[in-house]
């Protein structure tokens, strides 16, 4: 079984980072007895070229997509870089008289399943965890040959067992190269909100919300420390969704006390009580990252977040006192966005947030199975290549009118005009949504990349 990294070919925009989905899978995979190998382009760049790794006689090819599109605002997509991609080792194939099962998987495959099997030539595609279905394809490998289809993944019940040991190699490729961060799984299917641009829930498939023990969990996090890996991202959609196993997780860092490791995550303000604030003081977290996406209530009840500025206010109050370092993820442009509700978020920042405590970004990226994808009746094709929420363009002119100057940072600035111009490229379209003002102009932002995603970067 060949698992590859696509998530690490060298692409505009493209930041890779620790593979830790693929790695769940080939572990499953190993444990089963099964021969894998994964081919990552951080740690082997030199297969880009020789694609000498295809030698070996595979049964299984599986594909890993974690993004659709860059995270950087110059470039549109990685789509096309995925189809030639695929298409490079098809031929190869071909050349070599060669025909394992080609499979697909990873988030941004599982949002794009049926047309991604089709562009990039494969057997079948996996939406959601991918062990499960992985471990039934290795069985019986050429009954699942040209079925052209997409299978949802299932619970994997290693993950409350198998402790992960990745190898010294890609670990050591990551440890040089990205700063040392790598991502670390608590629990599956870890958020219950509903914001109207995310697909997480539909990605996190049926995972029961299973919580890993806490001694696996030490294991790995020593096992990565041992690396030489200082930083840690908990990659759990919501770190504090469930406050008690938060409030479990962070004392167990604690205890581990390890040398220089730090932390981060996305948290939600609800639920988040004083006991957490002071537990996280001195917990060796380097960023408690909020992703209100407005501050005007308006604004957030139209993005279906399940708390206020209220409560972002009370998060706040918790975090200075208890001197915690906060980032907050603004990306204004969401349904129904107008010159009050900008002026209302502006004010709260002005008057709540620290120059370096605000993150920011226009424009919401549409996704498939999304309130949004609804809103507009869009179907996945129409979305696989980059579209954005439609708004009005003004918003570029009002953020920078009403944030204080020590926000407009030349950074944020160039990202501004940047954005405007490429807005300023997009098609117009008739579709209006019907909770925005009558008689503004929207635009349909289709056919550049940029702007946010939203929330929780899923
Ligand atoms: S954006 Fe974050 S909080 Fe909202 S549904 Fe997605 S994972 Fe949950």
């Amino acid at each position: 079984m060949l698992l590859v990294n696509l998530a690490s070919l060298p692409m505009d925009g493209n930041q890779p980072i620790f593979p830790i989905g693929v790695r769940c899978v080939q572990d499953a995979l190993d444990r089963a007895g099964h021969v894998t190998r994964l081919v990552d382009f951080v740690a082997e760049p030199t297969g880009l070229t020789d694609l000498d790794w295809l030698g070996h006689e595979w049964d299984v090819i599986g594909f890993t997509i974690r993004n659709i599109d860059p995270i950087d605002i110059t470039c549109s997509t990685h789509v096309d870089e995925y189809v030639s991609f695929a298409k490079r080792v098809r031929d190869e194939l071909d050349r070599r008289g060669l025909d394992p099962v080609l499979v697909g998987g990873g988030p941004g495959f599982s949002l794009f399943g049926d047309t991604l099997v089709a562009k990039l030539g494969l057997d079948v595609g996996v939406i959601g965890p991918g062990e499960q279905v992985m471990l039934d394809i290795a069985t019986n490998p050429r009954s699942f040959k040209g079925r052209g289809a997409v299978l949802q993944g299932r619970r994997h019940c290693g993950f409350l067992t198998d402790t992960l040991h990745h190898p010294a190699s890609l670990m050591a490729a990551y440890t040089n190269a990205h700063q040392a961060m790598i991502g670390v799984e608590t629990r599956r299917k870890t958020c219950y909100q509903t914001c109207g641009y995310c697909p997480y829930a539909y990605i996190e498939g049926d995972n029961a919300g299973d919580h890993k023990p806490l001694d696996v969990l030490a294991e790995e996090i020593r096992g990565i420390h041992r690396a030489g890996f200082r930083r840690i991202f908990f990659t759990d959609g919501i770190f504090n969704s469930e406050l008690r196993f938060a409030k479990e997780v962070v004392q167990l860092l604690k205890d581990l006390s390890l040398d220089g490791l730090t932390w981060s995550a996305y948290f939600t303000p609800k639920p988040f009580d004083d006991e957490f604030g002071e537990m996280l003081r001195d917990s060796g977290v380097e960023a408690v990252v909020v992703s209100p996406d407005s501050l005007d209530d308006t604004m957030m009840r139209n993005l279906g977040k399940s708390f206020s500025s209220r409560h972002v206010s009370r998060f706040l109050e918790r975090s200075r006192k208890n001197d915690l370092p906060v980032k907050v993820n603004i990306v204004f442009g969401g349904p129904g966005e107008n010159r009050e509700t900008v002026r209302k978020s502006a004010r709260f920042i002005n008057e709540n947030l620290r120059d370096d405590e605000l993150v920011m970004h226009v424009g919401y990226r549409v996704l498939p199975e999304t309130a949004l994808a609804r809103h507009l009746g869009a179907d996945d094709d129409q979305l696989l290549y980059p579209v954005f929420y439609p708004f009005d363009i003004d918003v570029f002119n009002w953020i920078v009118q009403d944030l204080e100057s020590r926000f407009i940072t030349p950074q944020l600035m160039m990202n501004l005009m940047a954005g405007r111009a490429a807005a300023r490229k997009m098609a117009r379209t008739q579709e209006v949504p019907t909770i925005a003002r009558p008689g503004t102009t929207y635009l349909s932002l289709a056919g550049v990349g940029g702007g946010g995603s939203g929330g929780c970067g899923k």
